[in-house]
């Protein structure tokens, strides 16, 4: 679409456009999401608009229970995150809760710099400068600026894994059902996710993205044009 286009227009045509084309996939899907959820993840990530967690992990709505702030902050005393957690692991009982950064993150960036951010950010994002204090050397022997942001964005999952583990629900689940938690980074570059197998069990080998089986195509189609979407139904 063009600039002159007003955004929210467009994003409106596109959701009728989805929903007819999820509608003519599965004449049952919204009654079914309708009836009640049983997630099996939870998702804590960024809010970055690059990381929508449902459509890179190719699942679908009721898949995915989550929870995203700047910078995938994990503080044991965020109401908001525990809340999410208490309600998804406590109630909804998902059976992975997966934490996950990603590359080319503006809130690692700015926690690497010494300047101010402005406003409540940089007091958000403190809990991140101070793992850059912890790992200032570290940090500081990387060449490439995107490198130590990513460097920074791995041991902030990290740090956010060990945060969760102290989490008394997750503790219970963890001891009680079995569930895991995963540490992880998405790469913008590639569209793949990386299990950096800090949680409760080893990364799963080889496993960039091994979910891409989980979109299914049928004789429908999405066509995003200039100006609106629509979904065209091929000659049977
Ligand atoms: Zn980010």
């Amino acid at each position: 679409m063009t600039t002159e286009q007003n955004h929210f227009a467009y994003a409106l045509s596109s959701n009728d456009a989805w929903a007819g084309y999820k509608s003519n996939q599965n004449p049952n899907f919204f009654s079914k999401l309708a009836a009640g959820q049983a997630p099996k993840i939870l998702w804590l990530g960024c809010s970055d608009s690059r990381c929508p967690e449902t459509t890179i992990l190719g699942l679908q709505p009721g898949d995915v229970f989550v929870h995203r702030n700047i910078a995938n902050i994990i503080s044991p005393t965020d109401i908001n995150t525990a809340a999410v957690i208490e309600y998804s692991v406590a109630v909804l009982k998902v059976k992975h809760v997966v934490l996950c950064g990603h590359t080319c993150c503006g809130g690692a960036a700015a926690a690497l710099g010494d300047g101010r951010v402005g406003g409540v950010l940089d007091t958000w994002l403190t809990p991140l400068k101070a793992i850059r204090n912890i790992h200032r050397e570290e940090l500081e022997s990387i060449q490439e600026e995107k490198d130590r942001a990513i460097r920074i964005a791995e041991l902030n999952v990290q740090y956010g894994v060990k945060v969760l583990m102290a989490n008394i629900t997750i503790q219970e689940a963890i001891k009680e059902r079995g569930l895991e938690l995963h540490g992880c980074i998405f790469d913008l570059t590639t569209g793949r996710l990386k299990d950096l197998g800090c949680g409760t069990s080893k990364a799963i080998a080889g496993s960039e993205s091994q979910l891409g089986d989980l979109v299914r195509v049928q004789d429908a189609q999405l066509v995003i044009g200039d100006s609106s979407a629509k979904m065209t139904i091929a000659a049977v």
